[in-house]
């Protein structure tokens, strides 16, 4: 049985909404595939391909990354706070 993960690239939600597309490609660090139509995330509001992972580790490793990536953000804006 095969289960795919879908997730927001740029917060890494679940919660998507997808509208009818043109089979567009999503080109990522961490894979490639033709998607069906574009997804719209309801945390952050990217609109475009969503990440797709067929492992619920990948999709976890691709959270902790995103983690990583904010906190270093964090630290060259000069955010202090613990
Ligand atoms: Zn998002």
């Amino acid at each position: 049985m095969k289960t795919s993960i879908r997730a927001c690239l740029s917060c890494g939600s679940r919660n998507l909404d997808f509208t009818p597309g043109n089979g567009m490609v999503a080109n990522t660090y961490f894979g490639i595939g033709p998607v069906a139509g574009i997804a719209i995330c309801k945390d952050c509001g990217m609109r475009g391909g969503p990440i797709e992972f067929e492992k619920e580790e990948d999709y976890e490793a691709f959270l902790e990354h995103l983690k990583t990536l904010k906190r270093e953000q964090r630290k060259k804006e000069g955010y202090k706070k613990r």
